[in-house]
């Protein structure tokens, strides 16, 4: 009500004084009421130094140095996640519930990564399917997402029993994301973006990352690397695989169910007349900012040209792109070097490690148990990752990178956190057995 309230009373406020000056009619600003922004008078300061974004780099003999200078701490915690895609936020659930004090970092404005922002709806590998029939593989945190997904009207499409791969609508993932993360008590930092790590020796200590309000640090005790991208794991150091892999640009076609054409336009999603489109993309470094750029143009040319092509057929006037992922689509970039290294004749093998299993994917039917040492660097201390960046050869990343496994290690990792935190030793050191035993009580399914 006192939104309304405010909504109103700036209203009049913006038709007094466009009335004022003449500009249009009462009229016009009648029908603008609801959908019109407000003229706000808000507060102003005079401002000389940035706030705290450090001295400015000088130009010494044409080479741009940067100062060395103090960066604000502004928390130290138990767990420090870093990157809010599915992996980091289902790892900083299960830090956060098992007891830990966490906080999580995004460089953008939502969770999901690219299950949201990059628009891939489509949750693989989340069950396992053998002649005995569909074993559900992601359990705990993950399916539990999943299933609040199911109580929004058009938040989810075949999460039941006896389906799998469910297709998720984007805006409802991120809201059922942010809301989970409240309830566990995550301190959630949105817009900042991790560009380097805090080392003591070969023990990681914390990170630093830009935003609006400057450079500024975390410390931890455990930082959990869910970049996608190994950006933590990197400056910290730890040993890594570089990858070219597939770069695409994600899109959701709509009115798809009031066109003529009878041609797959795309995937299915919660809402009947909308069709998410997956873009294979050329090979590309996602590590490369300039191959990124040419990839998001090129791309946008592509589904522009290709909905053109299609609009021009009779019958398909009504079709329109609904709209284009905000985050564009990298497949992988880097491969942690981790204590093992997951390979794809680990399909139905068994690890006394294990931590989670993820279910078929491209023809392989059995599950895939996932151990613990891919998580796990074989050097750099204090540090853990999950995600599609964790420890997997060149054809197994295509599994682990999916959304499935993603959920399944990103609950590994963050009980894992948990533990090393509480017993105040390295993710290196716990004793696996009682990872196990947590993520059991979580509700985790382990193979
Ligand atoms: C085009 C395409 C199609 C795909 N199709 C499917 C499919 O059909 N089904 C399926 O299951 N999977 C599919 N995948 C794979 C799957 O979507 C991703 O691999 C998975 O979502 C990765 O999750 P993640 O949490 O590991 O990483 P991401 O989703 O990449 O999340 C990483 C998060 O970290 C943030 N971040 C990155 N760097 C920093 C930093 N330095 N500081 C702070 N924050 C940072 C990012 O903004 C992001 O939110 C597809 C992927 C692509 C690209």
């Amino acid at each position: 009500m006192h939104f309304r309230k405010e909504i109103t009373m700036d209203n009049l406020n913006r038709r007094g004084f466009l009335k004022s000056l003449g500009l249009v009619s009462a009229a016009t600003i009648a029908s603008e009421t609801l959908w019109a922004d407000a003229i706000y008078k808000g507060s102003s300061i005079v401002e000389r130094d940035a706030v705290s974004r450090g001295p400015a780099a000088k130009l010494i003999n044409g080479k741009a140095i940067r100062p060395e200078h103090e960066i604000k701490i502004i928390r130290d915690t138990d767990v420090l996640v870093v990157g809010g895609g599915c992996a980091g936020v289902v790892a900083a659930l299960s830090a956060a519930r098992a007891g830990a004090k966490v906080t999580i970092v995004e460089r953008y404005g939502c969770f999901g990564g690219l299950w949201t922002g990059g628009m891939v709806l489509i949750v693989l590998a989340t069950h396992s399917n053998e002649k005995t029939g569909l074993t559900k593989c992601v359990r705990g945190i993950g399916d539990e997402m999943l299933e609040r997904l199911k109580k929004i009207p058009g938040g989810i499409i075949n999460q039941a029993p006896g389906k799998r791969d469910p297709t998720s609508d984007p805006e409802a993932t991120k809201y059922i994301m942010a809301c989970m993360l409240r309830e566990a008590g995550v301190d959630m930092l949105l817009h900042s973006w991790v560009t380097n790590s805090i080392m003591e020796k070969e023990t990681i200590r914390g990170a630093i990352f830009e935003s609006k309000s400057g450079c500024r640090a975390i410390t931890a005790k455990v930082i959990v690397d869910t970049t996608g991208d190994g950006d933590v794991y990197a400056a910290a150091g730890a040993e890594h695989v570089r990858h070219i892999h597939k770069i695409g640009l994600v899109h959701r076609l709509g009115n798809t169910d009031r066109i003529k054409s009878k041609k797959r336009m795309g995937g299915p999603t919660p809402h009947p007349s909308v069709k998410w489109v997956n873009m294979q993309g050329p090979p590309g470094d996602c590590l490369d900012v300039e191959a990124l750029t040419r990839c998001d143009v090129d791309g946008r040319e592509a589904i522009w040209n290709k909905l053109k092509a299609l609009q021009e057929q009779p019958g398909n006037e009504k079709l329109f792109l609904l709209d284009t992922a905000s985050q564009l689509g990298v497949r992988a970039s880097r491969t942690l070097k981790g204590r093992y290294e997951l390979k794809e004749r680990d399909f139905g093998k068994t690890f006394e490690d294990t931590v989670g299993a993820g279910g078929a994917y491209f023809g392989i039917k059995v599950m895939c148990q996932i151990p613990y040492g891919i998580l796990v660097p074989e050097k750099v201390d204090n540090i853990l990752t999950a995600g599609r960046c964790v420890a997997a050869d060149n054809l197994m990343l295509n599994f682990t990178r999916l959304i499935g496994p993603c959920l399944v290690t990103g609950q590994a990792a963050g009980a894992a956190a948990y533990l090393a935190a509480a017993q105040k030793t390295s993710p290196r050191n716990i004793a696996v057995p009682k990872l196990q035993e947590l993520l059991k009580k979580q509700g985790a399914f382990l193979g």
